[in-house]
């Protein structure tokens, strides 16, 4: 089963297709998308689902945050909120009207409303997340009439990779657990999945 998945299928309102002069476009946001995946990586070192972010204005990276609510105990430690924390605290304002966020994998609800309340022009995520995304996947959080601001989206920006980020992730952390159970003297039922 295939949990995090393109971006074709979905046609939110405010979804974009890229047109071929878009190419410039296309290079940068695979340029901050492959940052963004190395700041997801620190969060799989962590022992965290490797999700990372950034925040860039006029094309400077102002904020970089990866996925720790186990290891902070805290349960807005996404990587979208972390980011928007250290670029808000950068720029000295909450609003970071103009920027661009980039996230690896579809926001959720609480990170798409935290980037409405920071007023960003444009989100620009990899894989989608069927089960908590509320981009496209749930919800459409920023195509509502009753959001205060709508910032552009995008999706699929280096899917396949962002993708295999996390199911890496979660399969070493299964042969982990089932050399654990052999080391207790238990027998692996193969079926401990996540
Ligand atoms: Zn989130």
């Amino acid at each position: 089963m295939r949990l995090y998945g393109g971006w074709d299928q979905h046609e939110c309102r405010g979804g974009t297709v890229r047109q071929s002069n878009e190419m410039d476009q296309e290079t940068r946001d695979q340029a901050f998308m492959r940052h963004a995946q190395v700041l997801a990586a620190r969060a799989a070192e962590l022992g965290e689902v490797p999700v990372g972010a950034l925040v860039v204005l006029d094309g400077v990276v102002i904020g970089e945050g990866w996925n720790r609510p186990i290891s902070s105990h805290d349960p807005t430690a996404h990587a979208e909120i972390m980011a928007l924390r250290q670029a808000a605290d950068k720029v000295g304002n909450y609003r970071l009207v103009g920027a661009e966020l980039y996230v690896t994998i579809e926001p959720c609800t609480m990170c798409a409303g935290a980037i409405v309340h920071a007023r960003i022009a444009r989100v620009v995520f990899g894989a989608t997340e069927p089960k908590a995304g509320a981009v496209v996947s749930n919800g459409c959080v920023f195509d509502q009439t009753w959001v205060n601001h709508r910032p552009e989206y995008q999706g699929g920006v280096l899917a396949q990779e962002c993708s295999e980020q996390i199911s890496d992730f979660f399969r070493s952390r299964r042969a982990q657990k089932k050399r654990l159970k052999v080391t207790n003297g238990q027998i692996p039922d193969g079926t401990n999945s996540e």
